[in-house]
C-alpha cells in the first residue's frame, strides 16, 4: 500500500511539475491557460501526446525536440523533478489524506511563484490569491480555521507595510516591495502571529544564502526574492513545531 502511494505521489507531482512549466511560461506573457496544446518554442509544431509525458519525454528524445531537433531546456526535467520532491515532502509530513491536498495545490502554486519570480522578476497577483484559498481550505479541513488565521493575515499586512514605508522613508527607495507585503499577509493567515516571527527569521537567511548564490553566479547584485519566500513558508507550514522550539527556548 506504501509503495503505490509513493508512487501516487512522484507521479502525481511529475504531471503537477509538467503543469507547472506551462503555467509558468503563460502567466508571465498574459496568454491563455485553456486547453490549447503546446507547441515547440523553436519550430512551433504542436507537440503529440508522446512529447507531453512528464520527464520520459524528455529522457527519451534526449532533451531536443523530435521535428527541430532543437534543444529543449532542462528547464523542463528540472521543474518537474523540484515539484515531485515538493510532493513528496508534502507526503512525508501528511500522507495521502484530505487535509493535505491544499497542501500539494501550495506546493504547486509556489512552484510556479520561484520559476516565474527567477524568469522575470514577478510574482503575479493570482498567486496570491491561489495561496490564501490554499491556506483557508487547509485550516477548514484540518479544522484549525479560528481567529488565530485573521490575527496573522492582519499582523503581518501591517508588518508588510510598516516595512514597505519605513524603509522607503529611511532610504528613499523601494526595499520591501507590495508584492512582498501581499505575500506576508498570505504567511499570516497560514501560519498565524508565532509562526510568521520563525517565517520572517527564516526569510533573512534563506534571503541572504540567495543573494551569495546569485552573485557567485554572477547574476548581478539583484537577486529574486521567490525562492527565499517559498522555502521559508514551506518549511514553516510543513514542520509547525520551529515555532515551539522557538517558544520553549525563550522561557
Ligand atoms: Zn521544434
Amino acid at each position: 500500500m506504501f509503495i503505490w502511494e509513493l508512487l501516487i505521489v512522484v507521479v502525481a507531482g511529475l504531471c503537477f511539475g509538467s503543469f507547472v512549466t506551462m503555467v509558468a511560461h503563460r502567466l508571465p506573457r498574459e496568454e491563455r491557460m485553456g486547453f490549447s496544446r503546446s507547441r515547440c518554442p523553436s519550430c512551433k509544431t504542436t507537440l503529440a501526446a508522446r512529447d507531453l509525458v512528464p520527464l520520459l519525454s524528455w529522457l527519451f528524445s534526449k532533451g531536443r525536440c523530435r521535428q527541430c531537433n532543437a534543444a529543449i531546456g532542462m528547464r523542463y526535467p528540472l521543474i518537474e523533478i523540484s515539484t515531485a520532491s515538493l510532493f513528496l515532502l508534502v507526503y512525508s509530513q501528511h500522507g495521502l489524506t484530505l487535509p493535505a491536498m491544499p497542501l500539494y495545490l501550495m506546493a504547486v502554486t509556489l512552484m510556479v511563484m520561484v520559476v516565474v519570480d527567477v524568469e522575470h522578476y514577478i510574482i503575479p497577483d493570482v498567486i496570491h490569491v491561489a495561496l490564501l484559498s490554499c491556506a483557508l481550505a487547509y485550516h477548514v479541513l484540518s479544522g484549525t480555521f479560528d481567529e488565530q488565521v485573521a490575527y496573522g493575515f492582519a499582523l503581518a499586512a501591517l508588518l508588510g507595510l510598516v516595512l514597505h514605508h519605513g524603509y522607503y522613508a529611511l532610504r528613499k527607495r523601494d526595499g520591501l516591495g507590495y508584492g512582498d507585503v501581499k505575500y506576508f499577509a498570505v504567511a499570516g493567515a497560514w501560519l498565524g502571529p508565532l509562526g510568521l516571527v520563525v517565517f520572517l527569521f527564516m526569510i533573512g537567511v534563506f534571503g541572504v544564502m540567495t543573494g551569495l548564490l546569485w552573485r557567485a553566479l554572477g547574476r548581478g547584485p539583484e537577486f529574486p526574492f521567490a525562492p527565499a519566500l517559498a522555502a521559508s513558508l514551506l518549511l514553516c507550514v510543513l514542520w509547525p513545531d520551529l515555532a515551539n522550539i522557538l517558544r520553549n527556548n525563550g522561557n
